[in-house]
């Protein structure tokens, strides 16, 4: 029998689209956020890179679905998706990231993804915003653009709400298992904190607090929070969205000028205690690439910290830890990108109308395994599962 009420716990992008989903095809649905607002945590910090770009199948298949969906919603509410190229490249004497280019280019082409592999010549004729005379290897992903992401989770949270979802702020949940509920602990606007609510069925898009909060219900994951940085430029640029892997930096159009990020601290954070603004390093690096990359110039204006969360193989965990318990979470710093369909995905799951890919089964590996933090935003090939 398809699960009646429903509890989704985070607000961010994953939270608010599963939310949408179960509650457009007729689930009771309750949103708790422990924030005061939506997009209160890395949905609201992210750089808004969007693409379907992906060299594995069920990469690029999520990749092409939230595509559809963001240009969908385009124009709905604040939420606008700008259509922008999104150009990888390595520097000359990167052979290594050259080769990767290319071969990851070649196997999003056989996934059907609008993928070109251009020469540097090619490159700087197509876009003369970039300085190109150094480029090894490049690629050129045309189903891209970008946007405000708290705008997505804005309307996305208000569609659910119009669906017929509750969504609740300044509720922050403990889990339980055998039978899923929610206990709120935060104290806010909800009224009944320390109530316990059974629900049919719980969803933790929880982000960088998954792993605390399902394990404090007794299911171990391995999911680790990392800071990776992104700052804002007030001067224009009128280019393609960039990825320079040889320097891990990338960079777009913004409307108060550029954006630029990246920075991975590759070190697991604690996700109540973390520095929220830029580095010194992360921000005169960055400057560097951009003058050699884009002739840009401009001081910072802002330079802040987010959390991502790492797994093991740099696949995310998405589908049943218990019965009735799900999880969402572990993007490696594409979450907000493949939010529309992971979304639907992980309410497709609860209603049981789809199973999820096994390259994403949370139950693939021991909770308690090692693994060291890899940076999300590489052109080489994901890591086996059992290295
Ligand atoms: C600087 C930066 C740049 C990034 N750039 C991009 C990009 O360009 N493209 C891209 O795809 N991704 C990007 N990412 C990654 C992206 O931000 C995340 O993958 C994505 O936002 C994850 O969404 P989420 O809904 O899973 O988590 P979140 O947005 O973190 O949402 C989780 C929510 O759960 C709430 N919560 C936590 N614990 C509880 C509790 N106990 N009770 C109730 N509520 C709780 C939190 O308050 C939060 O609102 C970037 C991240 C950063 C930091």
């Amino acid at each position: 029998m398809s699960p009646e009420r429903v509890a989704v716990v985070g607000a961010g992008a994953v939270g608010v689209t599963a939310a949408y989903d179960l509650a457009a095809r007729g689930a009771d649905v309750t949103v708790f956020e422990r924030g005061d607002r939506v997009a209160a945590a890395s949905s609201g910090r992210a750089a808004g890179v969007l693409y379907d770009a992906y060299a594995e199948d069920v990469d690029a298949e999520l990749g092409a679905r939230s595509m559809e969906r963001f240009r969908s919603f385009s124009g709905d509410g604040g939420f606008r998706l700008r259509e922008c190229p999104y150009v990888m490249l390595a520097r000359d004497g990167d052979d290594a990231r050259a080769e990767a280019i290319d071969a990851a280019a070649a196997r999003m082409r056989q996934h059907g993804r609008d993928v070109d592999t251009v020469s540097g010549a090619e490159l700087g004729r197509r876009f003369p915003a970039l300085r190109t005379d150094d480029v090894a290897a490049a690629a050129v992903a045309s189903n891209a653009g970008w946007t405000d992401p708290a705008s997505y989770v804005e309307l996305v949270a208000r569609k659910a709400v119009d669906a017929g979802a509750e969504l609740r702020l300044n509720a922050a949940v403990s889990v339980s298992t055998s039978p899923p509920a929610v206990t709120v602990s935060g104290t806010g606007s909800g009224g009944d904190a320390a109530a316990t609510r059974p629900f049919d069925a719980v969803v933790v898009a929880a982000g960088a607090h998954t792993a605390a909060l399902l394990g404090e219900a007794g299911v171990a994951l391995p999911l680790k929070p990392y800071r990776v940085q992104a700052l804002v430029g007030a001067d224009g640029y009128d280019g393609p969205m960039c990825y320079d892997a040889t320097a891990g930096v990338y960079f777009r159009p913004h409307p108060d000028g550029l954006l630029g990020g990246d920075g991975t601290v590759p070190e697991e954070a604690d996700p109540d205690d973390w520095d929220r603004d830029g580095d010194d390093w992360f921000v005169a690096d960055t400057r560097e690439v951009l003058r050699h990359r884009a002739d840009y110039d401009a001081a910072p204006e802002r330079a802040w910290a987010g959390l991502c969360t790492a797994t093991p193989d740099g696949d995310p965990l998405v589908g049943a830890v218990a019965d009735g318990v799900y999880v969402a979470a572990g993007w490696q710093g594409h979450g907000f990108m493949r939010a529309p369909a992971t979304g639907e995905l992980v309410a497709e799951q609860v209603l049981g109308e789809r199973d999820g890919p096994a390259s994403f089964d949370p139950t693939r590996f021991d909770g308690d395994r090692e693994f060291e933090i890899r940076e999300g935003m590489v052109v080489e090939e994901r890591r086996e599962a059992s290295d």
